[in-house]
């Protein structure tokens, strides 16, 4: 209940930022300038320094670049308690390609992210509910390339389709997703191993394939009290978006300059729709993108979304740090 007052006080949509450390191999030019600077007194605050002019930008919440992947999960985890209250959850990571949006979602062996955690958190949270509710687990994932689903759970990835349910009430569907239930943590790391395969094995014709599509992985949590036989319906979207940045910029023709639209229209379509509902607009642009469309309900109202924006504090990267921290703005 603390969390949910919580959430509420902070408002349904937060906007956070996460810049990532400088490493080793990012410094292509010696001794390149940091121009991006966080507060340390003030937490929503980040500045950064362009064409010698100091731009100040005010988020919800602003991750230093030592901040550890615990720090990060400490501000989404009162959402992942309201998924399994009930609520539609929708958590996004945004950013130009090498920010850092992997690693706060999936992160690494050692050190790892949201995705983890959160189906960490939700077992255990389960666990400690058994004697009042219980809960089926069941998770699918998907990828968008170039407005194209494919189901990540099925190896030859098959394509899809988003349908509305024949039944009237509006809702969608998608006809042949593969839909596994999970009785555990260690269930489910098994088969987000097999999505993450499979991601690699559809990108391996295409050159940085994964960073030009969305993944999504979403976690359906149904409960029923065990008293009264009451259900709660829980959802929880992972989205680990394409790379933001301007591709076009770079002269690209073709297939690239095709897949680049591509991209450009979904972040737009999603910071569109996210503006919507902030503003409490009637009309919400659901179906401008894929993406959108297929998170409509859980994007809309009533529901909790967070987007970790991330960005580099490199000199050579201002444009796209700039970008970024536009869109967050726009949406914030
Ligand atoms: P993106 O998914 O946005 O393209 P990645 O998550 O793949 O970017 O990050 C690029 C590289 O930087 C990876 O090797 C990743 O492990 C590393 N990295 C990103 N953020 C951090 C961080 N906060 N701490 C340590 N390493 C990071
Ligand atoms: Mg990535």
């Amino acid at each position: 209940k603390y969390h949910e007052q919580l959430v509420e006080l902070k408002g349904n949509i937060r906007v956070l930022c996460r810049v990532k450390p400088v490493l080793k191999e990012d410094q292509h030019e010696e001794g390149q300038a940091v121009v991006v600077t966080t507060d340390p007194h003030n937490e929503s605050a980040l500045t950064v320094l362009s064409k010698g002019k100091a731009k100040n930008f005010e988020l919800d919440k602003v991750f230093h670049p030592q901040a550890t992947q615990d720090e990060v999960f400490q501000e989404i985890e009162p959402l992942i308690t309201s998924c399994i209250d009930g609520y539609h959850v929708c958590i996004f990571a945004y950013g130009q390609t090498g920010s850092g949006k992997t690693y706060t979602m999936e992160g690494t062996v050692e050190n790892p992210g949201i995705n983890q955690r959160a189906l960490k958190h939700l077992f255990n949270e389960i666990e400690e509910r058994k004697d009042m509710w219980t809960y089926t687990v069941s998770v699918s994932s998907v990828e968008i390339y170039n407005e194209v689903l494919r189901d990540l759970l099925s190896k030859d990835g098959e394509k899809l389709d988003i349908k509305i349910n024949p039944d009237g009430t509006g809702q969608l569907h998608v006809p042949g997703l593969r839909v596994n239930e999970v009785k555990s943590f260690q269930h489910i790391k098994k088969i987000l191993a097999i999505a993450r395969k499979n991601r690699i094995t559809f990108g391996t014709q295409m050159n940085e394939h994964s960073s030009r599509s969305h993944a999504l992985l979403t976690v359906t949590v149904l409960g029923t009290d065990l008293a009264s036989g009451a259900k709660t319906t829980g959802k929880l979207n992972l989205v680990d978006l394409a790379g933001s940045e301007r591709v076009w910029k770079s002269g690209a023709e073709g297939e690239r300059l095709k897949e680049a639209q591509n991209i450009n229209r979904s972040l737009l379509a999603l910071g569109d729709v996210i503006q919507a509902l902030k503003a409490h607009q009637t009309h919400i642009p659901f179906r401008n993108s894929r993406l959108t469309y297929l998170l409509q309900d859980s994007l809309g109202k009533g529901n909790k979304t967070a987007m970790v924006v991330q960005v580099s504090s490199l000199e050579s990267n201002v444009g796209e740090t700039l970008c970024s921290l536009k869109f967050a703005q726009r949406v914030c």
